[in-house]
């Protein structure tokens, strides 16, 4: 089963319940953690993985060999991207802006175009315990996550319950991640920020047809509304998780929380039987 933990927007605690989540479950099930947050991994701070290998995550970007090159133009038409543009005598690529969808070196009537393996960031693979670990970490500066979250989800396990740390957001990135899952948890918080970017996060999951439920982060901070919203649209709220001082010091010292308050644990076995009945 894969199930994929996503927030609307940034700071809502994802990270901490999609970690807390594995370690609950990974006593009793065979678990496995992608965290496909590649800008910005930091689930590793809290597994602390041995990382046994590491790969190379490249896209192939075009190269053009001008003697073979006609300037016909039908390159930069195929792009969507505007990676490449025909001016004159002159083939101009952007490899920031290419998708290595093959689209051009695929469609040039002439093969002037060959293909080189341009380098966006890494993939790694270890252990935290029994939990099969991988994340991706993205090269700084690079402007584009979804070729690399592709890679990560390409490590998906089938033998195992899959958790899913999906990017902040309702963007290209989050869906990358979260396609495919049989289930989402959206985390959230109770303030008018959190209502409105779960609001957006609902339209998401909705439209890829994914079953999902919400959890209340630090529940007990702001109003009713997320509360009020959830039972109006009929969503689950899986979870609601108080405003904690013990949880906010296991955070900040790098410790997972249900190695200090060990009740959790139990709520999040409760938690994962819960979603195999609403799949
Ligand atoms: S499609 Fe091929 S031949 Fe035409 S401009 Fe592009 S690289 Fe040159
Ligand atoms: S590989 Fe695809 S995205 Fe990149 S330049 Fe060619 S057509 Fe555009």
């Amino acid at each position: 089963m894969i199930i994929s933990i996503a927030s609307g927007k940034g700071g809502t605690g994802k990270t901490t319940i999609a970690v807390n989540f594995a370690l609950s479950l990974c006593e009793s099930y065979p678990v496995q953690f992608l965290d496909c947050d590649v800008e910005e991994p930091n689930a590793h701070f809290f597994l602390k993985p041995n990382i046994s290998f590491h790969t190379d995550i490249g896209i192939p970007v075009p190269e053009v060999d001008e003697r073979e090159c006609t300037y016909c133009g039908k390159c930069a038409e195929v792009c969507a991207y505007n990676a490449i543009a025909v001016i004159k005598q002159n083939v101009l690529i952007f490899p920031e802006l290419c998708h290595g969808c093959g689209g051009c070196a695929l469609l040039c009537p002439e093969k002037a175009i060959i293909e080189k393996n341009r380098i966006i960031g890494i993939r790694e693979f270890g252990m935290a315990d029994s939990i099969q670990f991988v994340h991706g970490k993205l090269n700084i500066g690079e402007p584009m996550p979804t070729p690399l979250i592709r890679e990560v989800k390409k490590c998906i396990n089938p033998t195992r319950i899959v958790i899913i740390d999906a990017p902040p957001g309702t963007s290209c990135p989050m869906i990358e991640s979260i396609k495919e899952s049989n289930f989402c948890i959206l985390v959230t918080e109770p303030t008018p920020f959190g209502l409105n970017d779960l609001k957006l996060a609902v339209g998401v999951v909705r439209k890829l047809r994914i079953p999902f439920g919400v959890i209340i982060n630090r529940a007990d901070i702001g109003d009713k509304r997320v509360e009020e919203y959830c039972i109006e649209e009929k969503i689950p709220i899986l979870m609601s998780i108080p405003m904690d001082k013990e949880i906010a010091i296991a955070y900040s010292k790098g410790v997972p929380f249900i190695f200090e308050k060990f009740e959790w644990k139990e709520k999040f076995i409760e938690l994962y039987k819960n979603i195999e009945i609403l799949i």
